[in-house]
């Protein structure tokens, strides 16, 4: 009995084995008219409906063997959406396999406008990207959106000229090489040493627009990242070295084995690049990062576990370092007592002593850039949280430090989500910061990516 309290579909019986996607991509109407073929087999017998997942599709048409069948929307609940029911002419005995057709289209995919919202960077070409995770695959297709079922697909994509389409799969067009990710070679030559050869014969990286809400998607052979990962300097391409192993993992049933396993094996390809005291102070930044998260949900709530049952929850409002970094200690038994190497937390830490002391006499002469010089990017974010641990700065000890930190922090990502939510939320409970970050999330809001807007909207205005 398969159990997934965010699919309608009647998974226990009926699965899909292959889906075919053909989408006509209008930019003007902002629309996908798009067919697709399921197909199915079924699992028991007696199967009399099928009941498929769907956000915001208009559906058309759906038929087998060339009659049309009666369907009907269900009302679209918040959380999860709505349900297609599809009445089929017969019953259907176990290990039956069918196909359906289903006309339809959609606009509930991420649209973004070059010029009237300057959600692109050229502002030149509209953009069009798809997101499935966490439950978004049905607003691209009528689907089983479960991760209980592997299927192979096949998609036609027509777009108007000179756009291009691109797409996950094996045999992906263009060649989309970055020289400030010239490492990802050596991430996929490291992983191999102690895991099996990679299999999928391509790994490309597409650069999304600054909008674009995540630090990485790990669509197969075709990850999504930030622009803000191209630091200039290549100090923040170490993320790939995240979603690269998702390319070994897969995705199983649960979220936390995903991702727990995946940041094992990053600080595995980590500690071997550039040595175990780098794993380990990732392990101390993980540490950290479970803790503030655990601190946020209340240590009681069922969003800290790492299989939350999420029945009447939204699975992107679940999101947290929790599956990640709780799921790693737990999938390496590595270490669940945060006893780590601090070798290069220490230098942070030592830092932000000497900028706490310099609270007392106010000379500044003692620090120089070069003291954050040799840091990795991460070691300066350690450095500022030790300090802000400490009483609050007077202000002329926060511009001596502006000052100090000012070249790093025109490097940090400033657009996706993992940057701004925090940002907004920590904003918003200062003192005299919410009306500030209400403002800035309005002027800025057209900007961002609709899950951003979602998500910080529901941090800064509940
Ligand atoms: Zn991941």
């Amino acid at each position: 009995m398969i159990y997934n309290p965010n699919t309608f579909s009647n998974i226990n019986e009926v699965k899909t084995t292959h889906l075919d996607l053909n989408f006509i991509v209008d930019f003007k109407c902002k629309i996908l008219d798009a067919v697709v073929t399921l197909k199915l087999v079924t699992l028991v017998d007696n199967v009399s409906k099928i009941i498929l997942d769907t956000c915001y599709l208009n559906i058309k048409s759906v038929s087998c063997c060339g009659a049309q069948l009666e369907h009907n929307l269900a009302d679209i609940t918040e959380k999860f959406s709505s349900a297609l029911h599809i009445q089929l002419n017969d019953k259907l005995s176990a290990n039956t396999k069918f196909d359906l057709i289903i006309n339809y289209c959609t606009s509930a995919v991420q649209w973004l406008e070059p010029i009237f919202y300057s959600q692109t960077s050229e502002k030149n070409h509209p953009y069009l990207f798809i997101q499935c995770q966490a439950i978004h695959a049905r607003s691209l297709a009528p689907c089983q959106d479960t991760p209980a079922f592997k299927l192979s697909y096949h998609a036609s994509v027509q777009v108007p000229q000179p756009l291009r389409a691109l797409i996950s799969a094996v045999e992906l067009v263009g060649n989309l090489c970055c020289l400030e990710i010239c490492r990802t070679e050596k991430f996929i030559e490291i992983g191999e040493k102690f895991l099996t050869l990679y299999e999928w014969n391509k790994y490309e990286l597409l650069v999304l627009p600054a909008s674009f809400p995540y630090g990485g998607m790990e669509n197969p052979c075709l990850t999504f990242v930030t622009p803000t990962l191209l630091a200039g300097d290549r100090s923040l391409v170490d993320v790939v070295s995240h979603e690269i192993p998702h390319s070994w993992m897969g995705n199983l049933e649960h979220f936390w084995l995903n991702e727990g396993w995946t940041v094992s094996i990053e600080r595995k390809i980590m500690g071997r690049l550039h040595g175990e005291a780098t794993a380990e102070f990732d392990a101390i930044i993980g540490w950290r990062a479970l803790e503030q998260d655990i601190e946020l949900f209340g240590e009681s709530n069922v969003l800290t576990a790492l299989t939350p049952k999420l029945k009447v929850v939204d699975p992107d409002d679940s999101f947290s370092s929790v599956p990640y970094k709780k799921g790693c200690l737990v999938t390496c038994s590595w270490n669940v007592k945060n006893e780590f190497d601090h070798t290069l937390a220490k230098a942070c830490h030592e830092l932000a002593e000497r900028w706490h002391r310099a609270r007392d006499n106010q000379v500044f002469d003692e620090f120089s850039p070069d003291d954050i010089k040799i840091f990795t990017p991460e070691q300066t974010m350690v450095f500022l949280e030790r300090l802000f641990e400490f009483s609050p700065l007077p202000f002329p000890v926060i511009e001596a430090l502006i000052n100090f930190i000012v070249s790093w922090m025109l490097a940090i990502p400033k657009y996706d989500l993992d940057g701004n939510k925090p940002l907004y939320r920590l904003l918003n409970q200062t003192k005299n910061g919410s009306e500030l970050a209400k403002k800035t999330f309005r002027e800025n809001k057209s900007f961002y990516h609709p899950i951003a807007v979602a998500m910080i909207e529901k941090d800064i205005l509940k």
